[in-house]
């Protein structure tokens, strides 16, 4: 197993992620009414979304989306919605927060979704991002860490929902049997 991001880099860039969001959400707050709204990207974002709202202070709502993704081949690709989220964001400042992008397939959906309930501002946090497996045209607004194109698991990322639960990221090798 190879640690790829240890829990003290995830952790410190969190911070600077959380510090940079409030001052945007500081300068785009037009009056007290104005809260916004954090979307958590169902599983993998779970550890991700709950230590950076913790490190956000200014006042938030959140909610949660479930999105599931079925690939046969990249041209078979098909991202489905299980869980929509239940506040009505019209209007509001709306943060998505996502695990990793990858081909960016599953953001891309996500935002065509949302941004039909038209939202002021759709703002994208991801806490890790692979250009390189880049498919469609997608801008990840706040991004924690640029990466190989290898699988990685661990800190909410599983492999057959295995492995979510370290405070740490590391590269998943397959093992020959
Ligand atoms: P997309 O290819 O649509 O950008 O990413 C789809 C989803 O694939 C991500 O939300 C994530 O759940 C999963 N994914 C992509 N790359 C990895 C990876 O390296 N590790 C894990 N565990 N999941 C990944």
């Amino acid at each position: 197993m190879k640690i790829l991001l240890t829990e003290n880099q995830i952790q410190s860039k969190i911070k600077e992620l959380a510090k940079s969001i409030d001052d945007f959400l500081i300068k785009n707050k037009r009056n007290e009414n104005d809260i916004p709204v954090f979307i958590s990207v169902l599983t993998g974002s779970i550890f991700f979304f709950s230590d950076l709202i913790k490190n956000i202070k200014s006042e938030i709502i959140v909610d949660y989306l479930k999105v599931s993704s079925y690939s046969g081949d990249t041209t078979t690709y098909n991202v489905k919605i299980l869980k929509d989220i239940e506040i009505d964001i019209k209007d509001k400042i709306v943060f998505i927060v996502e695990d990793i992008v990858d081909t960016g397939l599953t953001l891309k959906k996500i935002i065509e979704f949302l941004k039909d309930r038209e939202p002021r501002i759709l703002k994208i946090c991801s806490l890790l991002d692979k250009p390189s497996k880049r498919l469609v045209k997608v801008k990840v607004d706040y991004k924690g860490f640029e990466i190989p194109p290898e699988f990685v698991v661990g800190y909410g990322l599983d492999y057959n929902e295995l492995y979510r639960n370290t405070p740490y990221i590391f590269i998943y090798e397959q093992q020959n049997e």
